[in-house]
């Protein structure tokens, strides 16, 4: 009996050969095993189990051809082939189309079905699969995602490599090199599931089960792979299941599912590998030598026993004698720049990705596209491009921002129904403009029109709102700084004002009693329990709790109690947010309690993405209601004190091309007399980009491609867009307008660069 087995590498990220060799052995101490490899630097060429070691050239250097031919002959030669490599198992499906009855991996019709992410063959086993999109998506949808699942996502890779993405320029960044890596756009985005990992490992024989085998992790890497692990039988309810599936997908060879197990024991589908895992042997250690059963289900020939056995295994590092033929190859040179992908991949796997892609694609472009096909993904509102066609561009010097008239106004009409709609009679709905976010008149006599109140962080922003109509009545002061430029202060009262400290609290109350500041609420900000924040008052002690208690206590009793949260939801994610919101109404019980004052104003900040404020508010609202009603009965007024999500979308940014240079199958660097002094968010979300064809006037959204517009400024990092489309025919001088720039990218632009 003759064996080969490939896949030895043996690093932290280890595939299975050895572990597989180890497990033959066991199963058949007598038989042959060849270990095949495609890299000296696999570590595990040296294991004392491989009776043999065939090693080939790296698979970017391999001639294809004469390698299959080879293969072909030591499996009508009678060697059985355990692959542990998923690339190499898909190329066997392209060489061996009906299979082999020696090659012991799947055809390549169940191959198709367990690709990532939807592995379609899971229907009927106990899982769900986690949402995911593919991330030809637009950039501005593909931050939709990422915000309704938390900013807890993995940006997976076609075959390998998974990365936790925590913000947009983490995103960004790693897309990049996960494609260049790849040689493709079709990554994906999954969202993250909590809970434990486990897997099923099995194996079959043409679509027979021959076994499987349930492992829970009990230790990881830093990667989260298996460390430890143990090890039981799979639920009956499961393997029959799964032997329908085995037999609908005709599978031969090993597999593993990888699965979470989330706090309410619903199993999760991660991965179906279409191979043995790393751990296999851990399998076999308790019990279940499944490449032995595999082997005895194609020859008949049966395993040795396994005489002892225990539940639980771990592993170890071992060191192991460099074969005499196999002597170690000199170190990589140090500038060599490998650091990731090609130091985990000795192989070439990266280099032999891109020759199936290539194969794949059939000499059909170089894969990166003008974004033609996507160039109307990411949705512009009509409201945009009606204002946007009403400029006189002629007029225009760029870069400058544009008032997005219509638009503005239509968001503001629409916030303030939706708060009418919301109120009821015994609470009032009320939303107050964050002056900070863009103090323009225009918006801040749109709020005043809209019967808005207005938020201020400072006295110089109460007086640019009493200066645009509003009344002291009329305003909220917050925040950590409103006793600068106090000459501001109105004389008479304010609506209210929410201390950001115990220290701000006590000189509050000071004033309040000398008669500097008035107010007919007076409050606290808390801060928040659980997710890091500078401002508010701590409550997630018992200490600072009871110190917060005591200090409420202090606030005079003439006026009104309220409480003030903000945490933005466009950070921590919108289910973040609600969970935030019903936590910090638990917490308002207590302080209720312990205080002996009653909350009547509740406050709840700003910080939403504009699609996230506006998107199913009607019934979001209201449940909250409902939630502030059961909570706290004596609260009257509900106020929300949005920015950007009336801000953001009300102005855009119009530049010009000064300069395209095309790189034929790479890149185009296109020179824009715009730059990140003017759009200083384009590290924290995308922009919906037009372009005008200086032709026909038209306009046109972009969409996913191969330009990078470069900013004005000689600046490394004054990059305003990357990976996007440009239309063929544009040219230098053409209008280019970034839309979604109405917020802090106005507010927050600085004046840099021009002379
Ligand atoms: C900045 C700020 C807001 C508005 O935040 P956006 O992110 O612009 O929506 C609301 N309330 C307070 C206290 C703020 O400081």
């Amino acid at each position: 009996m003759k064996i080969y087995v490939s896949g030895l590498y043996c690093g932290t990220n280890p595939q299975p050969g050895v572990g597989i060799a180890r497990s033959v052995r066991q199963a058949y101490p007598e038989a042959t095993i060849v270990g095949v490899e495609y890299s000296n630097r696999c570590s595990g060429i040296h294991w004392q189990d491989f009776d043999d070691i065939w090693l080939q050239r790296p698979w970017e250097e391999l001639n294809l051809d004469a390698h299959a031919k080879a293969v072909r002959k030591v499996l009508d030669a009678g060697g059985l082939w355990i692959s542990g490599i998923d690339l190499e198992i898909m190329w066997f499906g392209d060489i061996f189309p009906e299979g082999h009855p020696n090659l012991l991996t799947p055809p390549p019709s169940a191959l198709k079905q367990v690709a990532k992410p939807e592995v379609s063959a899971h229907k009927g086993l106990p899982v769900r699969i986690p949402v995911y999109v593919s991330t030809e998506l637009s950039d501005w949808d593909l931050h939709a995602f990422c915000r309704q699942n938390d900013w807890k996502v993995w940006l997976k890779g076609p075959y390998y490599d998974a990365v936790s993405t925590r913000n947009w320029s983490e995103f960004q960044d790693m897309r990049h090199r996960l494609s260049s890596a790849w040689s493709t756009q079709k990554l994906f985005l999954q969202s993250h599931v909590t809970g434990y990992e486990e897997s099923v490992c099995f194996c079959a024989y043409r679509g027979e089960l021959l076994g499987a085998v349930q492992m829970r992790k009990r230790d990881l890497t830093e990667m989260s792979k298996t460390w430890a692990g143990d090890v039981t039988e799979v639920p009956e309810e499961y393997t029959e299941a799964l032997r329908k599936v085995v037999k609908d997908l005709n599978w031969t060879g090993g597999a593993e599912l990888e699965m979470v197990r989330d706090p309410n024991g619903q199993l999760w589908l991660l991965e179906m590998n279409p191979r043995f895992p790393a751990w296999i042997h851990g399998g076999t250690i308790a019990g279940y030598n499944l490449p032995g059963k595999l082997i005895e289900g194609v020859t008949g020939f049966k395993p040795q026993e396994i005489l002892e056995v225990t539940e639980e295994f771990t592993r170890v590092v071992l060191e192991v004698p460099v074969r005499g033929d196999f002597p170690l190859p000199p170190l990589l040179e140090p500038f060599a720049g490998g650091i990731g992908h090609s130091l985990k991949h000795p192989s070439g796997l990266l280099g032999f990705a891109n020759r199936l892609h290539a194969a794949e694609a059939n000499g059909n472009g170089n894969g990166n596209g003008n974004g033609n096909a996507e160039e109307e993904l990411a949705n512009v509102p009509a409201s945009f491009i009606e204002d946007i066609k009403g400029v006189k561009f002629d007029d225009v010097q760029t870069p400058s921002f544009l008032f997005l008239e219509k638009t503005a106004a239509a968001l503001f009409e629409r916030a303030a129904r939706l708060s009418k709609k919301s109120s009821t009679d015994d609470i009032q709905v009320t939303n107050a403009y964050s002056m900070k976010t863009n103090p323009d008149e225009r918006l801040v006599r749109l709020a005043y029109d809209a019967g808005f109140l207005s938020e201020a962080i400072s006295p110089l922003e109460v007086h640019t709102a009493l200066q645009n109509g509003f009344k002291p009545e009329q305003i909220i002061l917050n925040g950590p700084g409103k006793w600068w430029h106090r000459e501001y202060l109105p004389k008479t009262a304010i609506h209210a004002v929410f201390c950001d400290s115990v220290a701000d609290l006590k000189r509050v109350v000071a004033a309040l009693e000398t008669g500097e500041l008035k107010s007919k609420i007076a409050g606290v900000r808390l801060r928040t329990p659980n997710i890091p924040s500078r401002f508010g008052i701590p409550i997630d002690t018992p200490e600072v709790f009871s110190t917060l208690i005591e200090s409420i206590k202090l606030l005079p009793r003439a006026c009104s109690f309220g409480v003030h949260f903000h945490m933005a939801s466009s950070n921590v994610g919108v289910g973040q947010w609600w969970h935030l919101f019903e936590s910090i109404l638990k917490w308002c019980g207590s302080i209720e309690a312990l205080s002996g004052r009653t909350i009547e104003l509740l406050d709840v900040g700003g910080g939403w993405f504009p699609d996230d404020w506006h998107e199913d508010s009607d019934t979001h609202f209201e449940k909250a209601i409902e939630k502030v009603r059961e909570y706290l009965p004596h609260v009257r007024q509900i106020v929300s004190e949005p920015g950007k999500a009336l801000a953001q979308p009300s102005m855009a940014l119009a530049m010009r091309i000064l300069e395209i240079q095309d790189f034929p199958g790479a890149a185009t660097d296109v020179v824009v007399d715009g730059s990140i002094a003017e759009l200083p968010m384009y590290f924290f979300y995308p922009h919906r980009i037009l372009h005008q064809n200086s032709e026909t006037g038209a306009w046109k959204t972009l969409g996913r491609g191969r330009a990078y517009l470069l900013g004005r400024l000689c600046m490394e990092h004054d990059v305003v867009a990357s990976n996007v489309g440009l239309p063929e025919d544009a040219k230098p001088g053409d209008l280019l307008v970034f839309c979604d720039a109405g917020a802090y990218d106005r507010s927050m632009s600085y004046v840099f660069g021009r002379g």
